[in-house]
Order: C-alpha cells, then structure tokens, then sequence
C-alpha cells in the first residue's frame, strides 16, 4: 500500500508535502519521496529508503524549491523493496517533467510491461508506475490529457493517481475507487492526499473526497473538473475502514474512527463473551474496535498489550523471517491486566496468524485464565490483487484451516469472526459500494494469472544509491 500527497499554489511546498507523508507514514514504511516543482518548471526530486523523517532532512527538503510537489510513501505489493521503485517517478516527457505517485496495483502491469518491453521501452524499476508513465509518453494521443485517458483505459485495476506535467497537477481515481483521494484548500493554495489526516497536519481543510472514476486537473490556482473516466461498478475498499487507514481519517465519506467502533459493536453483538472479566485491543489497530465491543456487551475495557511505538507495522517488512522475529519485540503484556482473568482479545483482522498465535502465548504466560479471540472482520480467504500486503492464498490461515482449526492453532478457548454482512453494516454498505474481495473471493476484476509468483519477483539488479534527481524542460 502507499500513501500519496500532493500541494500547488503555496510557496515552499516541499516542507508541507513532508509534513503530509509523515501523516501518511502508515500506509508505507519502506521509502518516501518528494518532487518539487519550481516556477521555471524545474522539477528536483529526493526518495529514499526508510521512514519520512529519515529520508528527508531540512538540507534535503531546502534543495527541493517551488510552489507545486508530490510525495508518496511505499511498500511494495508490485516491485521489490528497493530505492528504484521509491516514488515519485520522475521522468523527461514531451511537456515539461512529469512526476508520479501512485496508490493501489495494477492487475494487468505484467502483460503491459512485457509489450512495452517488446516494443523497445527500457524500465528502470518493477514498479507499476513505471507501467504507466511509458503507457503516457507512448500513448499516440495528441495532447497529456489525451495521453493520460489512453493510457488509463489500457490499466486495469486499483490506480489512485497525483501527476505532475510540467506547472500542473492531476488528481485521479479509477473508476472503481478502490483507493481514497481527498481534495482540501490551504490558503488559496490546493491540497491532493490519501487521507484527511494529511490535511490535518498542514492546516488544510477538505472540500471533497474525489469520486471513482474521477480526475481533476489544478492549473494556475484553478482546480478544473475532467470528463470522468468510464464508469464502473464502485468498489471502495473495505480493508481501508478496517484496517489500513487512520481512525481519524475520513474515508470514503465516513470516520474510520466511527466505523471501527460500529464494528466492535457489532462483533460483541454476533459473538458475545459472557462471563469475560475484560476486553483488550490488540494495539492501535483495534483500539476503537474493542471500545465498542465493550460498550456493547459491558465488559471492562483494558489496556493489556504495550505495544511499542518504535517498531513499524510487522507486515510492511516483506520476508516472513523479519515478520516472526518483530512480533515479540513490538508487544508486551500488562500480566497484573491478565493475572487470573478470562479475558476477551480484539483484533481487526487475522491474516497469517502468526501475531496472534504469539500474541496468546505471550497472554497466557502473564497468566490469563481463559483467553476468548475475537475478530472484527470475517476469514481473509483470498489474497488482494488491489494494493493490499495479503499476496498468496497458501499464506493465509483462513484459507486453509477451518474456524475450529484456527482456533486450535491460535490456542484460544474460543473465536469468533464478524460476519460480512456485520461489517458491511458498521461500514454503512447502503449502496453496495465496497470491495470485499479478500473475504467474499467476488473479485471485481479479472485475477491476474499466476499472481502470487509475479510478487516481489522482479531483481532489480540496478539499484543505486542516486540521492538528488532533477529534470529540466
Ligand atoms: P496475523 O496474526 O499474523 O494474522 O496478523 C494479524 C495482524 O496483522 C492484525 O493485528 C492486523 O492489524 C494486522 N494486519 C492485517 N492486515 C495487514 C496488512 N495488510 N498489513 C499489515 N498488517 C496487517
């Protein structure tokens, strides 16, 4: 998944875009990047491997001038972990510097890429964004934007799109909205970013979240509507309210915050505890979740798991080796929490199983008497082809096992899993607007073939340490 911001019309822009993706750090961990545009149309770039702030140093972010930039963050669901797929991708194109960032996974890039390689094109990096800035420069169209809509009707999949050509920003969604895109104002100047948390940061106030299919252009302090892309069934990502936005985010027109308590709620409706002494979050992703669940059932909300700030999120680190090792050093029990108590555990979601299953160890040797799981998101059977880190189907527990297997495996007394109709409830499904792919196997688009081998796959062989990119018009 990736995190993606861009600002226009506001001096020093580089400075805010930064601010943004370190509000954005949760949806990619791996590498960050700037592209600053400057009013004589130079466009200077900075990625890096790491965390925002360790890419970006105010020496850095001073050699990155102008009124116009985008920034992203990753990790890598298509192309492997390595400085040449940080983005933004800066190129030369025809009308000025183009720079891209790109959220969400192209499901027919393999294809694409093998043709364009066929034809001559020359790639630098495994990244879909790659895929789509040769689809523009080779695109026979005769101005950018016809450039950008032919190379957008040949992609299929999840794009959440901010490009800059040249002095302009494009803000784009596919027509199906797998990822969010939210329009703010800060001082006359115009705000572009994955989520309202970014906005909050800088001071920016949101106007609007972009809908599927749709792409604006931001021109001279304008922001102009462009005919929308050809619709398509929406499908919002549901995994973004469960799991991979922040909770004080606004997401697909509704709080993460409220939804996640709703779900709680609802988990404690579906599967009560009776007889529980307290309920505990896995911490921070289920924190709301196991707020609701004890307001719900009236059970004692708990802080028993310390988790530690300074670990990334276990699964951004691809390999399973660094996954297995993180768990134990990014949580502690509270054991005078657990000492003798039946206890209720609430997570979002089970993928691998490995967390948890180290989780209830560790909850049992602090003493827990009973320990009773509960999951505020149903079995994830398959793996998302759309930019979320679940890439192989033998990876996941539930696709495997039964609900009593897990249990067994997992060490608990007992599990329960929300329901996709319970979910779908709490996350206000009243139009039939989500993606629910992971739980459901109803994919929205055609499966990619042989998948799970394409996955980290590509050696990027070229990889250099390059600090500073520019390109000039
Ligand atoms: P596990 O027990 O190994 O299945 O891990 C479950 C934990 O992973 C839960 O606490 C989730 O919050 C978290 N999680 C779920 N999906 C993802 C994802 N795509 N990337 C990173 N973490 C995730």
């Amino acid at each position: 998944m990736c995190g993606v911001i861009g600002v226009a019309g506001l001096n020093n822009v580089a400075e805010l875009v930064y601010l943004g993706l370190y509000a954005l750090q949760h949806r990619g961990q791996e590498s960050a990047g700037i592209v600053a545009v400057d009013a004589d149309g130079i466009a200077r770039g900075h990625r890096g491997m790491g965390l925002v702030p360790d890419v970006f140093t105010p020496r850095v972010l001073s050699e990155l001038p102008g009124d116009l930039a985008v920034g992203h963050t990753r990790y890598s669901t298509a192309g492997s972990s390595a400085l040449l797929n940080a983005q933004p991708s800066l190129v030369h194109y025809h009308a000025g510097p183009l720079a891209l960032s790109h959220n969400g996974n192209l499901t027919n890039a393999e294809p694409l890429r093998d043709d364009l390689v066929r034809r001559g094109s020359i790639f630098q990096s495994s990244s879909d964004a790659e895929v789509l800035v040769h689809l523009i420069a080779r695109s026979e169209g005769k101005t950018p934007e016809d450039q950008i809509i032919d190379a957008l009707q040949q992609v299929e999949g999840a794009y959440t799109l901010i490009l800059t050509i040249g002095r302009t920003m494009y803000g784009i969604v596919d027509p199906r909205g797998f990822r969010p895109l939210v329009l703010a104002e800060l001082n006359g100047g115009w705000v572009l970013a994955s989520e309202t948390c970014a906005m909050d940061i800088i001071g920016a106030r949101p106007v609007r979240e972009l809908e599927p299919g749709e792409w604006i252009k931001i021109e001279d302090g304008k922001v102009i509507d462009l005919p929308p892309l050809p619709l398509k069934e929406p499908h919002r990502c549901v995994f973004e309210l469960i799991y991979f936005s922040r909770p004080d985010s606004i997401v697909f027109g509704t709080s993460v915050d409220l939804v996640r308590r709703e779900l709680g709620r609802q988990l404690a409706r579906e599967h009560p505890a009776p007889g529980a002494d307290c309920v505990f979050s896995v911490p921070d992703s289920a924190n709301a979740m196991a707020l609701g669940f004890a307001e719900q059932s009236g059970i004692k909300l708990e802080h028993g798991l310390i988790r530690n700030h300074y670990v990334g999120r276990t699964f951004i680190n691809p390999g399973q080796a660094s996954r297995t090792e993180k768990v134990r050093i990014k949580f502690n029990p509270v054991r005078e929490v657990m000492q003798g108590q039946r206890i209720v555990v609430v997570d979002d979601s089970l993928v691998r199983g490995t967390t948890s299953t180290a989780l209830v160890r560790m909850i049992r040797e602090a003493g827990a008497r009973e320990v009773h799981m509960r999951l505020a998101s149903p079995p994830i059977t398959g793996p998302c082809y759309y930019g979320i880190d679940t890439p192989t189907r033998e990876e996941l527990i539930a696709a495997t096992l039964s609900i009593e297997e897990i249990r067994q495996q997992l060490g608990v007394d007992t599990l329960g899993y929300l329901s996709l109709d319970g979910v779908l409830a709490a996350a206000g499904n009243a139009e039939g607007r989500f993606c629910h792919a992971c739980f459901s196997g109803k994919y929205p688009t055609e499966i990619p073939q042989g998948y799970a081998k394409l996955q980290h796959h590509r050696e990027d062989a070229l990889m250099v340490e390059t600090d500073l990119i520019h390109t000039r018009q």
